[in-house]
């Protein structure tokens, strides 16, 4: 049977691309994209000629099917999103838990994630960390989230527009409290890569006095509920004052 690689691609800086995904991107005999159009930039950037299939969150179901026929018919398959690592807020899982299930060999080709770019230059605790991708984009669910992490340790990650961020940032401070440090990591290896780090509000402030530091790919990060709270307590206890105040006519 074929093998299914799982191959992540820069998301942005095209000098991120491993030399394992370059190989097997001119080697295999179908490459399954989300979106074939993105994908044949990058192949053509690197020379590469290669079949292109569609794989998205809308053929995922059928196209997992078909594609396990390829496998074991013994073709083999990179699968690859947009940018970054699959299956990472991108599609593939249904790919890869149909062939796990069916038996066939699934490998690994790393290389970047936003995520895990970002966390390891904001320089906030990175021992421990959730990872939660794209928060819901109605405030109700989005509020209802976050009171539900409210007491995690790790790190919390996040990937957001910046046409929300805004509004994300809002409801990380009320429901959250005004005392914890965030990162907006945004433009990640490319010419406008930016990290600003404060709290919810001053983050906010700076969004809103600066349109630039809106556009573009961006990574939330905020700390965790221990590394948030000191020793006595005050910001736990600023969090709770809050929602007495807004509970209050
Ligand atoms: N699978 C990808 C990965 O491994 O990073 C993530 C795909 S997700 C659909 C796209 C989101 O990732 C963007 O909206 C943004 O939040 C984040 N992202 C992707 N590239 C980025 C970059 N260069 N800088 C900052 N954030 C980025």
């Amino acid at each position: 049977a074929g093998i299914l690689y799982v191959v992540a691609t820069p998301i942005g800086n095209l000098g991120d691309i491993t030399e394992r995904a370059r190989k097997l991107l001119t080697e295999v005999d179908l490459i399954a994209a989300e979106d074939t159009r993105e994908t044949l930039k990058l192949l053509r950037h690197f020379g590469i000629t290669a079949k292109l299939v569609a794989y998205h969150d809308h053929n995922e179901e059928a196209m997992a099917a078909r594609l396990v026929g390829d496998l074991e018919a013994g073709r083999s398959i990179a699968l690859v999103s947009d940018a970054g690592t699959p299956l990472i807020s991108d599609p593939g899982y249904r790919l890869v838990a149909a062939a796990r299930a069916h038996g066939l060999a699934v490998v690994p080709i790393p290389g970047v994630s936003a995520l895990i770019c970002a966390l390891s230059a904001s320089g906030l605790p990175s021992d421990r960390f959730l990872f939660l991708g794209f928060p819901p984009r109605g405030g109700k669910q989005r509020r209802a989230l976050l009171e539900s992490i409210a007491h995690e340790p790790g790190t919390l990650g996040f990937y957001e527009s910046g046409k929300r961020i805004i509004a994300t940032l809002n409801d990380l401070r009320d429901t959250l409290g005004a005392g914890r440090r965030a990162v907006i990591a945004r433009e990640l290896t490319k010419r406008f890569e930016t990290f600003l780090s404060g709290s919810a509000g001053e983050l906010i402030e700076r969004l809103e006095a600066d349109a630039a530091q809106r556009l573009g790919e961006m990574v939330l990060l905020v700390e965790g509920h221990q590394a948030a709270v000191d020793l006595d307590g005050r910001v736990e206890s600023e969090r709770v004052l809050g929602i007495l105040c807004d509970a209050l006519p």
